[in-house]
């Protein structure tokens, strides 16, 4: 059986992890790094770039490269709070015929899951690399407040991949594994999640591998890549007050304030101030414009403050639905890279009247722990409990538009409730059930899951008929909703397949492609493989041809010649991976020929005399070889 990774996808960078043994090891990526940037890139020669080296190029093909895709998971696109985070990218998007915000690239749309999987993808081959066997099956992690949508697009993300899913946990559930386990006394536990795009705030009740969630709770657009937008906002405006010059609607050059900004807020946590320096940023009839200012911790607090503020009414909340106080939490976990930010973490002392504890890494907690749960799956590791919660409400519409509840958030999952319900007209035959999740009265304000109709109900004046309406909701936080009329035995269930979701055609063929741009991806890289070695190959025959290929027959002499032409004036890339081969096979044999060639050859004096050493020696030999070049080169 292949290992379970468990992989942290986050909104800026990703992690991988396996449990080796007993302990959890850290996968690195191909440059040695632990964690990997999320960035997609397309690159003009249709290449797919992935990572730090999409990171890399960002600036200079910024319409092309796809950062934060796990802030467009299963949303849609003319959903208010998008339409702001939208506008604020460097790449385009559009609506999908039903809906959903797709990324488009180079005259194509693709949906968010669909970039998430070239994410997923690449970690994988990580880990098989790293591993040196297949990997199939992961624990992805998602932010505690993703709804059902977005757990079942992230779920499509991995099965476009070719990765089985078999768990979906929560992030800061996971770190909470990570930072409990093994620990003995029942301690209570505040997980503060702020990451690059979502903030999460969960209460845990550990005690001896039991991981109880008491309450959840968060914002899943607020995170790092907000904190990046307030100190571009300020350059764009102190630039414009400067300039007269708007940096806001040039696409490269928002692309160099975003690193810059993100550079400057880093920076930050450790330095009282930074200096933000973007040499020709821009230009007018003047010549070129450069930005070049001082940015003080203080001012840059005074800029992010709203958003530091911003979490402390979750953490109230999340307290008091698990029915504790400040005092009752004898922890707080920080996890998330963008808690190094000191303001953050003063604000965390203030919420919950204590320091909080550094004991676990914010970048690593997170997959360390979604590999332990991998763990528990394959049954290396058995002394864990995980009592996970539903982060919002599931119900139903009822008569008025009302949204009416069926399971409250908070509730621990997995779990099963069914309800009863009636209908509104006399002999009404047909119900529609429309299923929703969130936290509004009214059905119109929370996210529609599905919608299906139960038909051939017993024809009964209103409010007689008994329709039994059940929600069944797995580990993995994904549900099933079924509706039975209890006289006529009818009944019809849905599994949930959001609307923003992805239909079943779309992901087999989203499966198929991401399985040929993994052969194309491989061919590639044995291609650039093989014309490295060809490379090196024809350097050292054709020296040594040049001053021995005298030794060959004519025959030989025409092939090695040949080899070494056609290596001089090696096709451009299209060229087949056969015909590089062969290629590569003939140059081998020319140097074959050649050294046993040169085996065979009668003793040679100079050599002989030039390991004794001398002067002599010396010119023997180079008298030897001009005699062989002069032989190679005078012949036709
Ligand atoms: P994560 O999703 O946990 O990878 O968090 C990524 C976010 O953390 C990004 O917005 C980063 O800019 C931010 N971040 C990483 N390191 C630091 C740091 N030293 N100070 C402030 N923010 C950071």
């Amino acid at each position: 059986m292949s290992r379970v990774i468990g992989i942290d996808l986050g909104t800026t960078n990703c992690c991988v992890a396996v449990l080796e043994g007993s302990s959890v090891q850290i996968i690195p990526n191909e440059l040695g790094g632990r964690t990997t940037p999320s960035i997609v890139a397309f690159t003009d020669k249709g290449e797919r770039l992935i990572g730090q080296i999409a990171k890399r190029q960002a600036v200079t093909n910024a319409a092309n490269t796809v950062y934060a895709v796990k802030r467009l998971m299963g949303r849609r696109f003319d959903a208010p709070e998008i339409q702001e985070i939208r506008s604020h990218l460097t790449y385009d998007t559009a609506a999908s015929a039903n809906g959903d915000v797709r990324v488009s690239v180079q005259g194509r749309d693709y949906s968010p899951p669909e970039i998430s999987a070239m994410l997923l993808q690449h970690l994988k081959s990580t880990a098989e690399e790293y591993l040196n066997e297949p990997v199939t099956e992961a624990i992805v992690t998602v932010p505690a407040y993703f709804d059902d949508s977005q757990r079942q697009a992230t779920k499509d993300a991995g099965r476009i991949a070719g990765l089985d899913v078999r768990r979906i946990i929560n992030e800061p559930t996971a770190a909470a594994l990570a930072y409990g386990l093994g620990k003995k006394d029942r301690e209570r536990v505040a997980i503060f999640d702020l990451g690059g795009g979502t903030f999460d705030i969960s209460i845990l009740e550990i005690n001896d591998g039991v991981f109880e969630v008491k309450s959840t709770c968060g914002d899943s657009l607020l995170g790092g890549e907000d904190f990046d937008r307030c100190i571009m906002d300020w350059m764009i405006a102190e630039f414009k007050a400067d300039t007269g010059i708007d940096l806001g609607n040039d696409v490269l050059a928002r692309q160099r304030l975003k690193e810059t900004a993100e550079k400057v807020k880093c920076d930050l946590s450790v330095e009282s101030e930074t200096r933000v320096n973007l040499p020709f940023i821009a230009s007018d009839k003047d010549g070129p414009k450069h930005f070049d200012r001082v940015l003080t911790r203080e001012h840059f607090e005074s800029l992010v403050a709203a958003l530091v503020e911003k979490t402390t009414p979750f953490c109230e909340k999340a307290m008091k639905d698990a029915g504790f106080v400040a005092d009752d939490i004898d922890k707080v976990i920080l996890v998330g890279g963008q808690t190094r930010t000191p303001a953050v973490q003063r604000q965390v002392a203030k919420i919950f009247g204590k320091k909080p504890s550094l004991e676990v890494n914010p970048d690593e907690v997170v997959a360390v722990g979604a590999a332990l749960q991998g763990g528990v799956l394959q049954g290396d590791l058995k002394e864990i409990v995980l009592l996970d919660v539903l982060s919002l409400s599931l119900g139903v519409e009822t008569q008025g538009g009302l949204f009416t509840r069926l399971i409250e958030n908070n509730s621990t999952i997995p779990l099963k409730k069914t309800a009863i319900f009636t209908t509104v007209a006399d002999n009404q035959t047909i119900v529609e059930i429309h299923v929703l999740q969130g936290e509004r009265e009214l059905a119109k304000f929370n996210r529609s899951l599905a919608k299906f109709s139960l038909v051939g109900i017993a024809p009964a004046p209103r409010g007689t008929p008994q329709i039994e309406v059940s929600f069944d909701m797995d580990a993995n936080g994904i549900l099933s909703v079924s509706a039975r009329d209890k006289l006529s035995g009818r009944e019809q269930a849905v599994k949930i397949t959001p609307s923003t979701g992805l239909s079943k055609e779309e992901i087999d063929r989203m499966v198929l492609e991401a399985k040929q741009s993994v052969e194309k991806d491989r061919e590639a890289k044995e291609q650039a493989e093989l014309r490295n070695r060809i490379k090196i190959q024809a350097s050292t025959l054709s020296r040594s041809f040049s001053e021995l290929g005298w030794l060959l027959d004519a025959g030989e002499q025409e092939m090695v010649k040949d080899a070494l032409q056609q290596a001089k004036s090696l096709p451009p890339e299209e060229a087949g991976l056969d015909l590089l081969r062969d290629l590569l096979s003939q140059l081998e044999k020319g140097a074959e020929k050649l050294s046993s060639a040169m085996f065979s050859m009668p003793e040679m004096p100079g050599l002989r005399a030039r390991e004794e050493g001398g002067e002599k020696a010396e010119s023997d030999v180079n008298q030897l070889l001009k005699s062989a070049l002069d032989h190679v080169t005078s012949k036709p």
